[in-house]
């Protein structure tokens, strides 16, 4: 069952944040919210944030010399839940010397019982611990730490909470990722976001118009909706808008310039949506469709849902509404029981797609799901080797991918100084690339900009201004 937090608890939070605030009036405090994972744990992280904003504590530049960390986790890959365990264990010996330090680990790993438990028994000096479903209860669990100086953990399972009202802080104003719907239904066999995250559950559109256009007072220009299905928004809604017509009414906001979505499931994707995103501008020409596999055989086993074949002929659908697409997708390789052969079907398809850009991972098993059961034969050097493969293939059509842009101008948000080189600035395309540039006059952080490029590189293209 799905619960909608009442205002009348979202202010009691509100009351709870003055208390705190008080008890931190003597000193300045520093507090830092590490994130792992998807866009979707950045937002809660944002949240996180601006509850401590609210608090008193101002954003500290690193763990070890802050008042208060906390570890938003990922309980997605293997790899993001080793790397908890040793972070949140080097703050020990920090703690030691300073109790009053207050440390916290939340997010989707904490939603499972194993990493939940593994807390609470090894690391002792863990104040906090609590799941995705309780951001909001962040200012009561904090009061309560540091006036009882006792843990807390809040781990409970539950189908899932919509919470509106909570506040939230963007590093940058012009662009902004909002959440229109949490969980999911899908329960493919190796993903645990449906246990962790819970079932799948919309926002009204009235919540979301009124957030975005809130936004916009403070500058927002570009915005990108966020769920594990977008194309699943609104089914569990009565009477509300489905995602294409919440994507037009967006589109409507004369101050939004750009509209992004991630993820949509391929099974879910209607001609509707391609209609308007062929008919509407404001959409970008980027699309993130994971297939996570090519062979048919290996989609059942991972409950997809969808062929190769229905697959294909979605990418040429879209392809003829919006020619120019830039389409990057989610691949695993070394599923449980793929076999070489089946491998080479998936290499097939991104050759035949060629997308412009994969996030690609060895298959890694995740406890409580299905897939965790299944026989997987094949030695981890194998898998490595077909995904060292893929990737050489990947890398290829990334750089023909982006020679398409050489000589060509394009118009970017600027998103500020170069990561890479800081005599440059940098900034997206509709399609989703970077291109670090030359300004030929001063640049604020979110304006358009006319750029040419100039020279292309497998992962990024280089520009100069133009008028
Ligand atoms: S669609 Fe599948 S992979 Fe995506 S979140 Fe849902 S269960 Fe996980």
């Amino acid at each position: 069952m799905i619960t909608f937090i009442s205002e009348e608890i979202i202010q009691t939070q509100k009351e709870y944040m003055k208390h705190v605030r008080l008890l931190n009036a003597d000193k300045k405090r520093t507090a830092v919210v590490v994130t792992y994972g998807c866009a979707q744990n950045e937002t809660d992280s944002d949240k996180l944030y601006a509850m401590l904003f609210e608090m008193g504590y101002e954003k500290g530049t690193d763990e070890k010399g802050a008042d208060l960390v906390i570890y938003n986790t990922c309980s997605v890959r293997e790899n993001a839940e080793v790397k908890v365990y040793g972070k949140v264990g080097t703050l020990k010996a920090k703690k030691k010397k300073n109790p009053d330090m207050v440390i916290g680990v939340c997010g989707c790993l904490m939603q499972q019982p194993h990493a939940s438990e593994r807390i609470r028994k090894t690391f002792p000096f863990v104040d906090m611990v609590f799941g995705t479903h309780v951001i909001h209860q962040f200012p009561e669990m904090l009061y309560h730490v540091l006036t009882e100086r006792e843990r807390v953990m809040q781990v409970e399972s539950v189908d899932g909470v919509i919470a509106e009202g909570v506040p939230v802080v963007y590093d940058k104003w012009y662009k902004a990722s909002i959440p229109i719907m949490y969980g999911c239904n899908n329960f493919c066999t190796y993903c645990v976001v449906p246990y962790t995250r819970g079932r799948e559950r919309s926002r009204k559109s009235k919540d979301i118009l009124a957030e975005i256009n809130a936004l916009v007072k403070k500058g927002l220009k570009e915005v990108t909706l966020l769920g594990q299905n977008v194309n699943s928004y609104g089914k569990d809604l009565e009477d509300d808008l489905d995602f294409s017509d919440l994507l037009s009414e967006i589109c409507k906001i004369e101050e939004i310039k750009r509209v992004r979505f991630v993820t949509s499931h391929p099974k879910d994707l209607t001609d509707k949506l391609i209609g308007v995103m062929k008919d509407n501008k404001k959409i970008c020409n980027s699309l993130h469709l994971p297939f996570q596999a090519g062979n048919n055989r290996v989609l059942k086993e991972m409950n997809r849902r969808y062929t190769r074949e229905d697959y294909l002929t979605l990418v040429e659908k879209i392809r003829a509404a919006v020619p120019d697409i830039a389409l990057t997708s989610d691949v695993i390789v070394g599923f449980p029981g793929e076999t070489e052969e089946e491998f080479y079907d998936t290499l097939s398809l991104i050759k035949k797609v060629r997308f412009d850009n994969l996030f690609t991972f060895i298959y890694s098993p995740r406890k409580d799901t299905k897939a965790a059961l299944m026989d997987d034969p094949r030695t981890y050097e194998e898998k490595l080797k077909n995904f060292n493969e893929l990737l050489a293939v990947q890398t290829e059509i990334c750089r023909e991918a982006n020679e398409a842009y050489l000589n060509n101008v394009y118009e970017i948000i600027d998103e500020g100084l170069s990561k890479n080189n800081p005599k440059m600035r940098q900034g997206r395309t509709t399609t989703n690339k970077v291109i670090n540039y030359k300004a030929a006059r001063e640049v604020q952080e979110g304006d358009f900009v006319m750029v040419k490029v100039t020279e292309v590189m497998s992962w990024s293209l280089v520009g100069e201004q133009v008028e």
